[in-house]
């Protein structure tokens, strides 16, 4: 709002002055009516007082008249000589009365026929119908002569001396019978009432004089009052420069200093809400930029001050990312308190074990950690983390149990240039989740590692979208009888034609659909496609065809795969013993008494099942007795060299011995060539499979 501004102290001097100015024109106007009004009494009692003095004066001229002392025209005469004065040759008189009338006062007589007999100046003259000049209805004389019977005033306005204003004329007029005239005293109320105007311009000046003195005090009381008020102000301005000046108290215990204690007490808590807010500030930094539970600086911290150091110097040097192993195990095992005791710890340690002065250690999330070591070099790096892997081996006891803390280790290098540090952990994420999929302990970032996992990032997303677009399908490959051709059987393999990437090899999908655990929408997709097929495969070779599916160790272990493969060997009206399920020895990882159950429930249905690559693992042999198998298939990598590697032969006969003396039935994978066909055949295994003699094909 733009309005004018008008200063307190001016609005206040006005409200004062006019406050003067009513006082006195309220006291000064009813005291000049008052003192007017007593005057022009006063002048009333004059003129009465004259005209019974006049009277008095003919009554005791009337005796010289009666005594014949004197003639009616000389009593008369000296009469009109003595109440207005002598006569002047042309008619006027001299006006020299005894009797003070005032200024402009004096006598005058008409007779009963309105003449004047007695007047300076128009004796003789017959004034009867004389009105008075402002108003023509007004027979002054008449009215006159008329009070005048009875003795009275009579009040109207007539010409002041200068015949030009009108004044306002008091008269008394009383009749006189003998004579008949009426004595008249008669002069201008001013005469009396003069002494008014001057006592009003006496207090008049007097007022002045009082505005003058009230103004000046008035003033400086109106400094002093608005004093706390303007300092109050003043010190408003400058809480805006953050500068919190109380206002000093007034001397006096009034309103004002209730002001200025109120704000001063408002400065108080307004200081103590700031630094309060300053410090609840300095807390919010403090959670924003450091960990709750380690006390070590967080992800946004390290962001900004790798970010500013790109900006000031070349921000060159080792990111390294600890990640502890087994964490949730940790935390399962011993409770999520000694998990967060561990975390501390671990945070501590890794502070006052930092690599260099300079590093900053930082936790980044649950059990990760991040180390910056600027200006570093790899081997250093190296040798900080084999320390610190060393270290915290046997480093914890727990209820008089050994806590082995291990970390995976994965580090970036950058040379600073144009880097930031949302890029680099981006890059050390990715070396982690490597290092951790592929079970390694320390791993450095490199582009073959970003490739690899954008490779399976890209594979993941379209295998995604691969399985429900259809795009995957079974080839089959044969499975003949040793010396003969005769097939016995055919394994159901997968296969993707992808219309974005082109066909994909199971070597490269099937690792990423077990990661994922898409392996188990493909394993029951197969189901469907390969029981669907089986008619027509019988009908494409003979009715006794064994059909081969690879179960992923995943899906084998999965709650609802028995009720599931049932449920579609019957909806696709296929004999369960023609199925031999291929299972491969990483099964066994998970509880090997539930994998036996599993595969007896299985083989009480019908179902065969197939030992899948067996030899490229570690501990096959033992599996071998443990388990209730139907058949085993002896991996392409104990088959290659046998042509070559009389050792690798040797091995190969004593595998199949093994086999057959399991009471299983063999099958030699991948064999190519006639050369190894002839020793498949001197080992007595039973069947093969092999691109010597099919490939996998569509039916
Ligand atoms: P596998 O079950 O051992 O299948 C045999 C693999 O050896 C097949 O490779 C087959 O093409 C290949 N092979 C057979 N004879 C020869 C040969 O003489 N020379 C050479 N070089 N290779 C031969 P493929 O089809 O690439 O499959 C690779 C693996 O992918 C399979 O090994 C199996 O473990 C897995 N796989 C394939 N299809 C499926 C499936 O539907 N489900 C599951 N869970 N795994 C599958
Ligand atoms: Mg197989
Ligand atoms: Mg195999």
């Amino acid at each position: 709002m733009n309005t004018k501004r008008t200063f307190l102290k001016s609005k206040l001097t006005r409200f004062v002055i006019i406050l003067l100015i009513l006082a006195n024109l309220g006291l000064g106007i009813p005291s000049y009516l008052l003192a007017r009004n007593e005057l022009e009494k006063k002048g009333q009692v004059i003129l009465e007082n004259a005209v019974h003095l006049a009277l008095e004066e003919i009554k005791a001229i009337q005796l010289s008249v009666e005594s014949g002392a004197l003639s009616l025209e000389s009593a008369q005469e000296k009469i009109k000589t003595s109440l207005i004065g002598p006569l002047r040759p042309d008619g006027t008189r001299i006006l020299n009365t005894p009797i003070n009338l005032g200024e402009n006062g004096y006598f005058l007589a008409y007779n009963d026929e309105g003449y004047e007999v007695m007047h300076p100046n128009i004796e003789g003259d017959h004034v009867f119908n004389v009105v008075t000049p402002d108003n023509k209805e007004v027979l002054l004389v008449q009215e006159q002569i008329r009070i005048g019977k009875t003795g009275g005033f009579f009040e109207y306005n007539w010409y002041y001396p200068n015949q030009v204003d009108i004044g306002r004329k008091m008269s008394y007029a009383k009749y006189e019978p003998k004579w008949g005239w009426t004595i008249v005293a008669t002069t201008y109320a001013s005469d009396f009432n003069k002494s008014a105007i001057r006592i009003t311009l006496f207090m008049a000046s007097i007022f002045a004089l009082t505005v003058l003195l009230a103004l000046t005090y008035t003033s400086a009381y109106i400094n002093r009052l608005l004093h706390p008020i303007y300092a109050v102000t003043e010190s408003m301005k400058n809480i805006n420069s953050s500068e919190m000046r109380p206002v000093p108290e007034p001397a006096e215990n009034d309103e004002l200093m209730d002001l200025v204690q109120g704000y001063n007490g408002m400065l108080d808590s307004l200081e103590h809400n700031i630094k309060s807010l300053k410090d609840r500030k300095k807390e919010l930094r403090k959670l924003a930029f450091y960990d709750d539970l380690s006390g070590l600086p967080n992800l946004n911290y390290m962001t900004q001050h790798f970010n500013t150091q790109v900006d000031t110097h070349s921000a060159s040097g080792h990111f390294v990312l600890l990640d502890i192993k087994s964490f949730k195990i940790i935390n399962s095992l011993y409770g999520l308190s000694f998990g967060n005791d561990i975390i501390k710890s671990v945070a501590q340690k890794l502070n006052t074990r930092r690599p260099t002065d300079d590093s900053i250690v930082t936790r980044l999330s649950g059990n990760e950690f991040g180390v910056w070591v600027p200006h570093s070099h790899e081997n250093n790096i190296l040798d900080w983390v084999d320390n610190t892997k060393e270290f915290w081996k046997n480093a914890f006891y727990e209820k008089r149990f050994i806590v082995n803390i291990d970390f995976t280790v994965s580090y970036v290098e950058t040379h600073g240039h144009g880097s930031n540090f949302e890029s680099l952990l981006q890059k050390n994420s990715i070396a982690m989740q490597y290092a951790k999929a592929n079970d390694l302990d320390v791993l450095k970032y490199s582009n073959d590692i970003y490739n690899i996992f954008e490779q399976e990032s890209t594979l993941k997303i379209h295998a995604e979208t691969g399985l429900s677009a259809d795009e995957f399908y079974p080839v089959y490959q044969s499975k003949v009888l040793t010396h003969s051709n005769k097939v016995l059987g055919v394994e159901a393999l997968a296969r993707w034609d992808s219309p974005v990437l082109g066909p994909v090899s199971p070597g490269a999908f099937i690792p990423i659909l077990n990661k994922t655990k898409l392996i188990l929408e493909l394993t029951e997709r197969m189901i469907g496609y390969v029981f669907s097929d089986y008619k027509a495969l019988v009908y494409k070779y003979h009715p006794d065809l064994a059909v081969s599916l690879n179960i992923s160790p995943l899906y084998f272990m999965s709650d609802n795969f028995v009720e599931y493969i049932l449920g579609k060997a019957i909806e696709y009206e296929v004999p369960t013993d023609r199925i031999i399920l291929e299972i491969t020895e990483d099964v066994f990882i998970d509880n090997i008494e539930d994998v036996n159950q599993k595969i007896d429930i299985l083989r009480e249905n019908g179902f065969k099942i197939s030992l899948d690559d067996f030899g490229s693992g570690y501990s096959s042999l033992n599996y071998l007795q443990k388990i209730s198998l139907d058949e085993v298939k002896i991996d392409k990598s104990l088959i290659d060299d046998i042509v070559t590697d009389t050792t690798a032969r040797k091995l190969f006969y004593s595998i199949v011995e093994l086999i057959h003396n399991s009471g299983y039935t063999s099958v030699a994978e991948g064999v190519e060539t006639l050369e190894q066909v002839k020793i498949v055949e001197e080992s007595g295994c039973q069947s093969i499979q092999g691109f010597y003699y099919s490939k996998p094909e569509r039916l």
